[in-house]
């Protein structure tokens, strides 16, 4: 797939660890996906199981959306979908029935109360960066000058739990 340079677009990462009026967290995320304007391109769904006896699973995609709306202008309609999906108000982390975030911006950084982009977070995150490599490899990090599939590497090659011999 290739993302055409000359118009905006957004990379938004998606994930719903709650059923909804759509179902449970994959027919969220597909749903949400159809309500999101100028898709371009859209990652397979990953699933992934928590343990612990309170644990939901998780279902995540990110897609690539052709928008010319501003950062925030763009933020405002996924909080109004989030709203729409039944989102309610909560702690930052909590089961929710759709979570729509802005990872990246054609246009590079942007930084203004209550929002940030890129997303502060993704380049931390499996879920995101796995999904995100696989429909924009190319696509090169502004702060970092990376591409997404070299983060991705990235990440994948940190061990969390080293052992000593
Ligand atoms: P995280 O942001 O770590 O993934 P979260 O998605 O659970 O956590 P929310 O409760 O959905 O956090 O959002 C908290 C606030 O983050 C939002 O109200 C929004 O103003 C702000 N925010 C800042 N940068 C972004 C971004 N790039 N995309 C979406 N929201 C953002
Ligand atoms: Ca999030
Ligand atoms: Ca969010």
């Amino acid at each position: 797939m290739t993302i055409s340079t000359t118009s905006p677009h957004y990379a938004i990462a998606i994930g719903s660890n709650r059923r909804g009026r759509h179902g449970g967290p994959r027919a969220e995320v597909t749903a949400a996906i159809a309500a999101l304007p100028g898709v371009i391109a859209v990652s397979r769904l990953i699933e992934t199981t928590p343990v612990g006896p309170s644990s939901r699973r998780f279902v995540n995609a990110v897609v690539v959306v052709a928008c010319t709306d501003s950062p925030p202008e763009l933020l405002r309609r996924l909080k109004t979908i989030e709203r729409d999906f039944g989102r309610r108000r909560g702690r930052r982390w909590a089961a929710r029935v759709i979570d729509l975030d802005i990872v990246l911006w054609s246009g590079g950084a942007w930084r203004s109360p209550g929002l940030r982009v890129p997303h502060l977070a993704y380049a931390d995150r499996d879920f995101v960066l796995g999904p995100l490599a696989t429909i924009a490899p190319r696509w090169r990090d502004p702060s970092s000058g990376r591409t997404i599939r070299q983060l991705a590497s990235r990440l994948r090659k940190v061990d969390p739990t080293p052992i000593r011999s």
